[in-house]
C-alpha cells in the first residue's frame, strides 16, 4: 500500500482563522519558521470523533510558543473551537490533528519582530499499518550516542520544531543501525525518553519512569501514571541510571501517536537487554488506557 503524500490530500485546513482548501494551504520558502525553526506544534488524536485531551494539548502549544517568544494570536478557547471545526469539516471519527504555529515570511532578520505568527490546524485519517506489527513483536531500541541536552540548553518541556531536528537525527541513526527507535541518556547517564515517546520500566509490580527534567512530560505519560496510581500500583518517578537496565522485567513507550508500545530489547554498548512482552502490569495499564480513550 503506498502512502498518499500529505500535501496531495483533499479536505480543509484551518489557517489563520478561516477554513482553506487542503492543497492551497502553503508557505513561502523564506518563511522565518522554516529557516530558523521559529515554529511550535502539537500532535493530538481523534477517538470517536473527539480530540483526546484537547485542552491539555492546546495549553502545551501556547506554552511552547511562549517559551520561544512567539506571540500566539489565538487563545486556547479559540483554537479549541477551530479544532472542532476542522474535525467536522473533514468528517473524521478517528485520526490525527496537527496544529502548527510559525513566524511568517515578512522578513528574514533573526529576531523577526515584523513577522506575522501564523497558525494552521490540519487533521486527517492517520496511516498506521506498521503499529500492530511493532506492538506484537515489541520495539527494538538502542541507546543513542546522542545525549539529551539539559533543560537550560533548550526548552525541553515544549514541542518546538528545533528540538525535533535532534529527534529526527537520533531516529535516522537508530534505523540506519537496524533498530526501530533509540533512547537517549542525559549528561549523567540516566535514561530519558525515546525520539517521540516517554519511557516506562517495570520491576515485578512496580512502575518506574524517569523524571521529566530534560524532556517532555507527555500527556500520555501523565495519563498512565494516573491510571497506575488509581489502580494501587507503586509508581516511582526518579533518575534511572542506564546501568539499571538489567534490573527490569519489562519496558514500554507511551505517546499520543504510538499510544503504548512494549519494548522487546534495548542495546547499550553492544549488550542486549531483553524484556518480557505481555507483562501483566503492561497489559493492565494498556487496558486502562484503552478504557480512558474509549478505543
Ligand atoms: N517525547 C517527545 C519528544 C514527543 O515528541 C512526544 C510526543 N508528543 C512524547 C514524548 C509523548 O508526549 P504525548 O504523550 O503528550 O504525546
Amino acid at each position: 500500500m503506498t502512502m498518499q503524500p500529505l500535501d496531495k490530500r483533499e479536505g480543509f485546513i484551518w489557517y489563520n482563522g478561516t477554513m482553506q482548501p487542503w492543497q492551497s494551504t502553503k508557505v513561502h520558502v523564506l518563511t522565518h519558521g522554516l529557516n530558523y525553526a521559529t515554529s511550535v506544534f502539537e500532535g493530538i488524536r481523534i477517538y470517536n470523533g473527539q480530540a483526546f485531551r484537547l485542552q491539555e494539548h492546546l495549553e502545551r502549544l501556547l506554552h511552547s510558543a511562549k517559551q520561544i517568544h512567539l506571540k500566539m494570536p489565538y487563545t486556547v478557547k479559540e483554537l479549541y473551537e477551530a479544532t472542532s471545526q476542522v474535525i467536522s469539516a473533514n468528517n473524521l471519527t478517528s485520526g490525527y490533528i496537527r496544529p502548527v504555529a510559525f513566524k511568517g515570511a515578512e522578513e528574514i532578520i533573526l529576531a523577526g519582530h515584523n513577522c506575522s505568527v501564523n497558525v494552521a490546524i490540519a487533521a486527517w485519517q492517520a496511516f498506521e499499518s506498521n503499529r500492530q506489527h511493532l506492538n506484537e513483536r515489541g520495539i527494538n531500541a538502542e541507546i543513542s550516542t546522542w545525549r539529551k541536552f539539559p533543560a537550560n540548553v533548550a526548552p525541553a518541556d515544549t514541542k518546538t520544531a528545533g528540538i525535533y531536528m535532534m529527534a529526527h537525527t537520533v531516529k535516522q541513526q537508530a534505523q540506519a543501525n537496524g533498530f526501530d527507535d533509540a533512547i537517549m541518556l542525559d549528561m549523567a547517564d540516566n535514561l530519558t525518553e525515546a525520539t517521540t515517546s516517554n519511557l516506562f520500566l517495570i520491576k515485578s509490580k512496580q512502575l518506574h519512569t524517569p523524571i521529566p527534567d530534560c524532556f517532555l512530560n507527555g500527556i500520555t505519560r501523565q495519563e498512565i501514571i494516573k491510571i497506575a496510581r488509581h489502580s494501587g500500583m507503586q509508581v516511582e518517578e526518579r533518575h534511572i541510571h542506564v546501568s539499571e537496565l538489567p534490573y527490569f522485567d519489562a519496558a514500554f513507550l507511551t505517546g499520543t501517536a504510538i499510544e503504548m508500545s512494549p519494548i522487546a530489547s534495548v542495546v547499550h554498548e553492544q549488550h542486549k537487554h531483553s524484556f518480557e512482552l505481555n507483562h501483566p502490569v503492561y497489559l493492565a495499564l494498556l487496558n486502562g488506557y484503552q478504557r480512558v480513550t474509549g478505543n
